[in-house]
Formats: C-alpha cells, structure tokens, sequence
C-alpha cells in the first residue's frame, strides 16, 4: 500500500473513530438519562436458578483419557487408539490433499516448543525465552506434571495442613463471603462458588506422565461437595501478540497465579478443618464450573466469556467438603445471542476449529466415531473440533490464543467499551452489528498484526 493511501486510510480512521466517540458520548447521555446503576448491574449479568446450558439427562461426564492434551501426552493411549490418529489424518487429507502432512498426537506433541527461532517478530529467541519463563512458575508448582495431571504439587490429594478443629461460619452466606475475601487478597480477579456437579467432572481421571486412571470413589480423598472457582487475568497487550509465541507469556503467568491461589484457598480451607484439593485443568472441566458459578458464559469459542475481560481470563478451582456455604447463581449478560452474530473468534481461528453453526446438542463437524472420539454430545452449545486447535498449536510450536485476542469482549476498562457492553444488556439484537463493527474500526481484534510484538518488546518503558 502507498503511503499517500495510507495516510488517507490513518485520516479516514481516525475520522470515523471520532465520530464513533461523538456518537458513544452523546449515548453515554442518554444511558446515564436511563439510570446507570441499573445498567451498570445488569452488565455484570442478570442471575438465574438453573444452569444456563441446556443439558439433556443422557449427557455423560467426559472420560479423561479423551481429553485431547492428555491424549497428546500420553505413548499408551496413542496405542491403544490407532484409529484416532488414522481418522483425523484421513480428515486432514480430505479437507488439504495438497498440504497434507502425517499428524501424530503423541510423536508430534514430544517436539512441541523445540523447534527452530523464526525470522519473524514474536517468534524468536527472546519471544520463546519469555513465553517459557511465564510458564515455568506454573510448573514448578504443579511439581513439573502438565496442568491436566491430577494429584501433582499444589494440587496434591494429601490433606497436609488439615486441622482437627472445624470452624463454624454464621452463616452459608458468610462462609461465601470470607471464602471469597481471602482469594481476593490472594490475588484473584473474580471468585465465584457452586455445588460440585458431576457432569463437569472427570470420570474417570487420568494421569498421562504415569499413564494411570484415577477414580473418584476409589482413589480422592474425599466426596467433594463445593467447587470454588478462581480467574485471574491475562494481559491485554501480550494476548494482542496471537498467534505469537509471547502471548505464551501471559497465559503461563496467568496460570500461575491461578494456581497459587487455589493451593492458599487449599490451605485456608484444612486449616478451618474441611478437606481440600487445588486444581488447574485436571478433575473437571473448568468452563461449566465458572458458568454455574455466575462469573461468565459459554462463548462460541469454548471459552468463559466474563463481564469486562471477556475470555482473557485463566482459571483454578479448589474442590472441598465444606458444604454449608452459599452458592452463588449462574448469570447471563447477553453473550449468548451476541456470538451468534459475531463469529469473530471462528473467522480468525487458523485451524478452523471453531463452527460458524448455531449451538447443536454434538458435533456436526463428523459423524465418524473415529474421529469425534473427544466430543461432548447431549449439551446444546457450540461444539468445536479440538483436535484442530490442538494441531495448530503443535504446529505453530507455541499456543494461539486468535480466540481470545479476536473476542469483542476482551477489553482495557475504557468506558466507551463499558457504555457499548451495557447497551448490550438493554438491547441486544439492535447493537450486536454496531459493537462488532465499531471494535473492528477501533483496530481491537485484530490478530496475527507484527506490530503488536513489536510493541511488547518496549512497554518495558512503564515499569
Ligand atoms: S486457540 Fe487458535 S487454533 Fe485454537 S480454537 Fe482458538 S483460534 Fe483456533
Ligand atoms: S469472538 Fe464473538 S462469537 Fe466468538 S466468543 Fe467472542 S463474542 Fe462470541
């Protein structure tokens, strides 16, 4: 492009970005005419008494040998399953008979981030260096095991510091309270409580780096009867970076966190005498947990969508015995009907693992039993291929994170993005088109750009 065109395309963005900011300002006047503590509550989403999903009673809890990170992570599964690597490579081939090249998930996965620096910004060896420092705190808490092993560091199922004496809360809604005031000293960004469901959990549960099943009734200390749920925040300009390798920076630092903070929850909870267990991406999944737990929504992406950091946010969980707490309720806030329109994440997944279809009770991208081994059926949500995504990272030699970065909902707190989500609220259908427009104009979204990497490399300037 020329640069006489791009400085007509720079002034005719920032003319329209203006006029963006007359017309949200003169609707920032009309939401305040319209009562914005009112709007300000339901952008933090409206609560509900049933779980948001529509579930039926044939839905089974997924096995965790089908999960795809074990999978990749495991010689003895890959065996015992040829079949699944033979389908998805017969996929493969189908869908790029060109570009074809032999996908194993085990053999593949053991040269995951080892392969050569690219000439490219945010694939170098500054680039791989950070995103594996922001990783290794993670690790080296979980006693090196993967964030899907059950029973490692942190997340050990020795009860350690449990204490004999049990502490009696007032009341459920005090146990919810004080819960909740220690993850926020901890460092938790929201913190949300529900019973323990089973059709989240694993079952059974598997340990790759042993190659070992774990059962509930058999092998856990004991019958958990809460999950509390904790988020933490990923960076908004290092997300930015997707695909890149930095962006592995944030999401380690963030998983980090995340697990510090459920093994303090642990410790806090033994020591009032209840039984507790840490936990990252082992024992169940962590998105329907969040859902029940009122902190966000399922978005089209298979992420939790959460008011104001959208699925930028990383999660644990602490499964315990206490069970005289109270729940809190599941919330919407209009994600939902937005991501039936928006279909950003699924425009910007390089893999094509994310549909562009309404929600359907299972997948509709096979029929082949060989090939939607990993899939959940008997949910109506928007069911995506994760075997494609789990290529595309194995490929890229680092994670993604396009999902994340595209999503409108992922946001800085500036209060334009704050007015634009609470008109969302008071009138979903009429503004989904205008928000997904207007964050494209203000250049949000936007992913795979080697500017972004390069910014990175010089914010180092505001600590
Ligand atoms: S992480 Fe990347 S490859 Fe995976 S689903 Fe998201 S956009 Fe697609
Ligand atoms: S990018 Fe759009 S469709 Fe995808 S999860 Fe976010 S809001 Fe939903």
């Amino acid at each position: 492009m020329s640069s006489e065109s791009d400085s007509a395309n720079k002034a005719d963005n920032s003319g329209r970005r203006n006029f963006l900011k007359v017309g949200l300002a003169g609707a920032g006047v009309v939401a305040a005419g319209l009562g914005g503590a009112i709007i300000l509550k339901r952008m933090e989403g409206i609560p509900h008494e049933a779980f948001p999903l529509s579930v039926k009673e044939t839905f089974k809890p997924i096995d965790q040998r089908n999960q795809v990170n074990i999978f990749c992570g495991s010689k003895k599964l890959n065996d015992k399953h040829p079949e699944r690597n033979k389908s998805f490579n017969e996929q493969l081939k189908k869908e790029n008979p060109k570009g074809f090249k032999p996908f194993h998930f085990y053999e593949t996965r053991q040269k995951f981030m080892t392969g050569p620096f690219r000439d490219a910004p945010g694939y170098g060896q500054l680039d791989r260096a950070v995103a594996v420092a922001g990783f290794s705190s993670a690790r080296q808490q979980l006693g090196g095991g993967s964030m899907e092993a059950p029973d490692s560091g942190v997340s050990s199922w020795q009860q350690d510091m449990l204490v004999k004496e049990k502490y009696s809360f007032d009341s459920p809604a005090d146990a919810n309270l004080r819960i909740k005031s220690a993850a926020r000293v901890f460092g938790a960004l929201r913190c949300g409580i529900t019973q323990q469901d089973k059709r989240w959990d694993y079952d059974p549960m598997y340990d790759a780096s042993k190659e070992k099943e774990l059962y509930w009734e058999k092998d856990f200390p004991f019958k958990p009867k809460t999950v509390i749920v904790i988020m933490t925040e990923m960076d908004f300009h290092t997300m930015a970076t997707a695909p890149s390798w930095l962006m592995d920076a944030t999401v380690g630092n963030a998983y980090a966190n995340a697990i510090k903070i459920a093994g303090q929850i642990t410790v806090f909870l033994q020591q009032l005498g209840y039984q507790a267990v840490a936990s990252m991406n082992d024992l169940g999944i962590n998105a329907p947990y969040a859902a029940a737990a009122g902190l966000g929504e399922g978005g089209r992406n298979g992420q939790i969508i959460t008011p104001k950091f959208g699925p930028r946010v990383r999660m644990s969980k602490v499964y315990t015995d206490l069970e005289d707490v109270a729940y809190d309720k599941p919330r919407t806030f209009g994600v939902a009907s937005f991501c039936k329109n928006c279909k950003r994440c699924a425009v910007s997944c390089p893999s094509q693992a994310i549909t562009h279809d309404d929600p359907t009770w299972g997948p509709e991208y096979s029929k082949d039993p060989d090939y939607i081994w990993n899939a959940s059926h008997g949910i109506l949500k928007f069911h995506n291929d994760a075997k494609k995504c789990a290529k595309f990272w194995i490929d890229n030699d680092g994670s993604c994170g396009n999902c994340i970065a595209a999503c409108p909902y992922n946001k800085p707190d500036f209060w334009h993005h704050r007015l634009v989500d609470a008109q969302n609220v008071i009138a979903p259908g009429a503004v989904h088109a205008f928000m997904r427009e207007m964050d494209i104009l203000f250049g949000y979204g936007e992913v795979g750009n080697p500017d972004k990497a390069r910014k990175f490399w010089k914010m180092g300037k505001e600590v």
